[in-house]
Parts: C-alpha cells; sequence; structure tokens
C-alpha cells in the first residue's frame, strides 16, 4: 500500500559534512511519504445506498411538523388528528417525533445537513427546483439545465454514478435501483445503463421470486393508489429490501414518491404520516445492513431530497422555479468513514451536485465525470 522509504533515512550514518544535505533529503521523503499516505487512504465503505425522499422540506426535517398546517383544518381531514404524535411547542422535540430514525440515530452516529438556522445551507445547483433536474443533479453530479427542462419520459443524456459503477467490473449487475415514480427508469437510463430499475408501478420479475416479492406482487395489482404515475411506497420499500437480502446490491438507490405528492395534493396529514413512516422505512434498512456480514460497516448510506418547497399556507403545496425556496434541500449520511458530527453547525453551502463525487470517494474512486461538483470533504474522514 505505502512504498518503503527507510532506505532515505540511512542518513542517520552518514558523516557529519553530509548532514545537512541528506536533511533536506529526509524533509522531502517524509513530505512524499505523507502523500503516498493520503493516496493510499482506504476507505472502509465497500457498499452504497442512496435513498431520496421526493420534495420533503428541511422545515420538517429540522423542526418537525410546521405550526402554520399541523391543525388546519383545511389541509387535514380530521381536526387534531397531528397533536398527539406530532406536536410539541419545542422544534427539537417535534422533528424527534416526526422522525425517530433520522434524531436518535443519524443525529448521533452520523451527519445531516441544511439547518438553515445556523448557516448551514445545503441547495440545488440547478434553477428547476423541480423532480428529474433535482434527480439528474443527485444522479449524475452536474445540473443540466440546457437540457433537463421537464419531467417527461425521456432518457438521461448524461450518465448517472449508478451507470458509471455498472460498467467497472466489480460492480457489473450489482447495482440496483428502485422509485416510486415511473419516470426513474429514464432518468437512470435503465436502457444505455443496464441498471435495472423498478420504478412505477413494475411488478418484481424473475423464476426465482421470494415469498414477500410475490406477495408484494399480488397487492399492488390489487392497490391502486391514489396517482398515475406514482406508486404508493410500501410497495418500494418492499421490493427494494427483498433485493438487498437476496440479491446483496453493491450500490443501491431507493426513491421515495409520497411525500410530494400529497403535498401537491394539499395533504398535510398524509404528508407527515409519510415522512413518519419513510423515516421508519430508513430505519428498516439500516437495521438490515447493520445485522448482515456483507454489508456491516462496510456500508455508507446517503439520504436527500430532489428540491425544496414553499414556506407559506399556499406555497407550500408547490416547488419550481416560481417559489422561491424551492432550491432549499437538506441532506444525511451515516456510515464507516463518515464522522459522527450529528447535526451540522458550521456554517457553509453545499449542493446535491456533491454527492456524485462523495460516493466514488468512499469507494476509493475518483469520479470519471469533470462536470460533476466537488466532494464533500466534511462527510469523508
Ligand atoms: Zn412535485
Amino acid at each position: 500500500m505505502v512504498t518503503c522509504y527507510s532506505n532515505v533515512f540511512s542518513f542517520k550514518i552518514l558523516p557529519k559534512i553530509m548532514f545537512k544535505k541528506s536533511l533536506v533529503y529526509a524533509v522531502f521523503a517524509v513530505l512524499l511519504f505523507q502523500t503516498a499516505v493520503v493516496k493510499a487512504q482506504e476507505y472502509k465503505t465497500e457498499n452504497i445506498i442512496l435513498i431520496t425522499l421526493d420534495g420533503l422540506r428541511w422545515q420538517e426535517v429540522f423542526k418537525g411538523a410546521d405550526s402554520l398546517m399541523v391543525d388546519d383544518t383545511g389541509m387535514i381531514e380530521t381536526p387534531g388528528s397531528l397533536l398527539p404524535d406530532f406536536w410539541n411547542e419545542d422544534p427539537l422535540q417535534r422533528r424527534e417525533m416526526l422522525m425517530p430514525f433520522f434524531w436518535n440515530t443519524l443525529a448521533k452516529e452520523g451527519q445531516i445537513y441544511g439547518n438553515r438556522a445556523y448557516g448551514n445551507k445545503v441547495d440545488n445547483s440547478n434553477k428547476m427546483w423541480f423532480s428529474y433536474p433535482g434527480y439528474n443533479e443527485v444522479l449524475s453530479g452536474f445540473a443540466d439545465d440546457e437540457r433537463i427542462t421537464s419531467n417527461s419520459k425521456i432518457n438521461n443524456p448524461n450518465v448517472t454514478f449508478l451507470e458509471y459503477l455498472n460498467q467497472k467490473p466489480a460492480y457489473k449487475g450489482k447495482v440496483l435501483a428502485f422509485g416510486s415514480w415511473d419516470v426513474f427508469p429514464y432518468i437512470v437510463n435503465e436502457k444505455r445503463s443496464g441498471v435495472p430499475v423498478n420504478a412505477g408501478f413494475d411488478s418484481a420479475e424473475g423464476t426465482d421470486l421470494s415469498p414477500e416479492e410475490l406477495l408484494t406482487n399480488k397487492m399492488q395489482s390489487e392497490i391502486r393508489g391514489p396517482w398515475g404515475g406514482v406508486r404508493l411506497d410500501v410497495f418500494t420499500q418492499n421490493y427494494a429490501m427483498a433485493a438487498l437480502k437476496n440479491k446483496k446490491p453493491k450500490a443501491l438507490y431507493i426513491s421515495y414518491g409520497e411525500t410530494d405528492d400529497w403535498a401537491h395534493d394539499n395533504q398535510y396529514d398524509q404528508y407527515i404520516w409519510s415522512a413518519k413512516q419513510t423515516d421508519a422505512y430508513i430505519k428498516e434498512i439500516w437495521d438490515f445492513v447493520q445485522s448482515d456480514p456483507q454489508y456491516k460497516d462496510k456500508t455508507t448510506m446517503i439520504i436527500t431530497t430532489d428540491h425544496g418547497r414553499g414556506i407559506t399556507k399556499t406555497s407550500w403545496r408547490d416547488h419550481g422555479s416560481s417559489v422561491p425556496e424551492g432550491g432549499e434541500i437538506w441532506m444525511a449520511a451515516i456510515g464507516p468513514d463518515t464522522p459522527a458530527r450529528g447535526e451540522m453547525k458550521v456554517q457553509g453551502q453545499w449542493q446535491s451536485a456533491m454527492i456524485a463525487r462523495t460516493i466514488f470517494q468512499l469507494l476509493g474512486m475518483e469520479y470519471p465525470d469533470a462536470k460533476a461538483g466537488k466532494m464533500i470533504e466534511e462527510m469523508v474522514k
């Protein structure tokens, strides 16, 4: 791993007159040695799990249920229904009620970025502030406001980190993606990348399906859910969990969709329940990871969102470039190479474009696309 420089230190036995010159050599050798150590630093991360929650606001992540909406009868079906489980005057209590895995586990063992109260800012670098541009940015490492201008089912011209990984012999066939939204096969460019994407209302396919997958297929065909292009996240979760257990991917991407759709529907109660359930899904994944020999202490999980949304009683439903807060987002990470700094309180600016290069760094590789954002130094030891 590190070249041996011990021969350089033989200056100890040289005559005194050579001492000064040798000292210069020795200092030079030490510098070389340090460079070699930095370059050869090996990370413990062997597997990557990337998770996104569509359009979940940083405001809920860091402050819990919003006082403006939590009991507004225009946005919740039954008055008072959210209060026992989600309301407390103290936002630190509220956020833990809403996302217990985030605030009990990630806040102690990982990192959570994006609390703007501390000047800790995470933003989209794209200026579109809706889903396809947001996911393209996270997955490929850069904004492409020239070409990614709609949510249409158009194959992504950009190569995502999933595709780059799938090109490498060590990862080929071990990269899987699951999403609730039926545009993901295009965002990941399933056709070109060869990365299998189970999204929208796709069933699990194959001759070796597990009992869980067969049951999930059956239930998905029976429960339509409220939206045309987005399935309920329970199906995405169960397909992803089954694959994690049985197919053992080295890179797994899971995209949950409900939070965005409930928000567009102006149903704050459903949005809050969904955020809490998704937090529980992420805990289920992490608990499995830390119980399995292939994954335990060798897996980094990064969690983020594709865009922000507005802050008023009407604009919270929406996002896009006309909503001033639409580009304000958050991100989190946990893994063997990520220092346990919890809620990040240092001032700074991060972008979702930085995630792809960070993932490659954790896997010990240079990200092949120069256009990608720089790596998140604080996330990597
Ligand atoms: Zn949306």
